[in-house]
């Protein structure tokens, strides 16, 4: 696995500037294995407290194929982050996460005061008896959080889920006040034929020649928005402005952060056939990134699937 780290300077500074009390540097940023010799964790700094040490973690040394970069003022560090790119230009990264299946099954095990240290056969089963049985609780102390580049229209369904998540006054997305919107804007692979039953449904694809017809009024209008909204901005309309002019096929980036049970039941409604399809693609993108956290949490709504292979 790829993994490129220059520490970062300024991060280093603010985490001994904001040393909570009580706590003492043990180590300057370094990557090293924790207190029983694994090598998970990369630090910008660690803590001693009661003669045990605490990293900061960045980020567990995971699975991950493909680099992202983050920037701060001072260098840029670049880490591997599991990532699913999404046909179109789009893509999810897993950023963080907290728990795991067994931390499901210990918030439930709880109840009568006792917790298992691994999941076999009879966690597995009162995992399953959890959420079969709307037993949920126990899914709400373990959370996902990803960094998605979608567009507009596909967050706009996105985020009729509101239970859970970190939406409504925690939302945070790129700002077109801010920042120029340049991420370029989706276009279908396939242009599908409207259902005339289901309103919201389409099917098939249309003839080469229509497909071929779609592609080039969508190129001309694109062209046409492209060319106005870098005019209105060189011309120094601001930037808040501007972006009226730009359609729901605009591709922004956000972070979103759930619950285990809030990303369920998202999965459960969005990774259905009968989700969109451009907005399913990331729903099954967020199921396999889930999945590499809580993978038998993840069957569990995996297994009530149209599009998943039953063994
Ligand atoms: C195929 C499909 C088509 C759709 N079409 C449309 C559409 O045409 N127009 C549209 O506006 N939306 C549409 N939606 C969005 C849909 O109505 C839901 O808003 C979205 O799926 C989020 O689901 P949710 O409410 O269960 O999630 P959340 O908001 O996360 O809620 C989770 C759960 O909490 C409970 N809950 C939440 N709020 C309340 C409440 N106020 N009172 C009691 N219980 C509550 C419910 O049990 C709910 O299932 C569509 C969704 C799908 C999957």
């Amino acid at each position: 696995m790829a993994l490129l780290l220059k520490t970062i300077p300024a991060l280093n500074k603010s985490s001994k500037e904001y040393q909570p009390a009580g706590l003492s540097q043990a180590s300057s940023p370094s990557l090293e294995t924790n207190p029983v010799g694994e090598p998970l964790f990369l630090h910008d700094v660690s803590y001693m407290f009661d003669g045990v040490v605490f990293g900061l973690p960045v980020k567990p040394i995971g699975q991950s194929e493909i680099k992202a970069s983050f920037h701060d003022t001072s260098e840029a560090t670049e880490i591997s982050l599991p990532r699913v790119d999404v046909e179109g230009g789009g893509f999810i990264e897993l950023v963080d996460s907290m728990g795991s299946d067994i931390s499901v099954v210990n918030a439930a095990k709880v109840s009568y005061a006792r917790s298992a240290k691994s999941l076999n056969e009879k966690e597995e089963k009162l995992l399953n008896f959890l959420w079969n049985n709307h037993h949920t609780s126990p899914f709400r102390h373990c959370f996902l959080s990803f960094r998605v580049r979608c567009p507009i229209f596909v967050l706009r369904q996105w985020q009729k889920h509101e239970v859970g998540c970190a939406w409504k006054f925690d939302m945070n997305e790129q700002s077109a006040r801010y920042s120029k919107l340049e991420h370029g804007y989706f276009r279908p692979e396939t242009w599908r034929i409207q259902d005339i039953k289901n309103k919201q449904s389409s099917h098939g694809s249309l003839s080469p020649e229509d497909s071929a017809k779609a592609d080039a009024l969508l190129a001309g209008a694109y062209d046409v928005i492209d060319f106005a909204y870098n005019e209105l901005l060189s011309m120094g309309v601001a930037r808040e402005q501007a972006r009226v002019i730009l359609p729901v096929s605009t591709y922004t980036e956000f972070i979103w952060t759930g619950s285990l049970q809030a990303i369920m039941h998202f999965l459960s409604l969005r990774a259905k056939k009968e989700t969109q399809l451009e907005t399913r693609l990331y729903a099954e993108g967020i199921a396999k990134l889930t999945a590499e956290k809580f993978p038998k949490s993840t069957e569990l709504i995996l297994a009530s699937l149209d599009w998943v292979e039953k063994a």
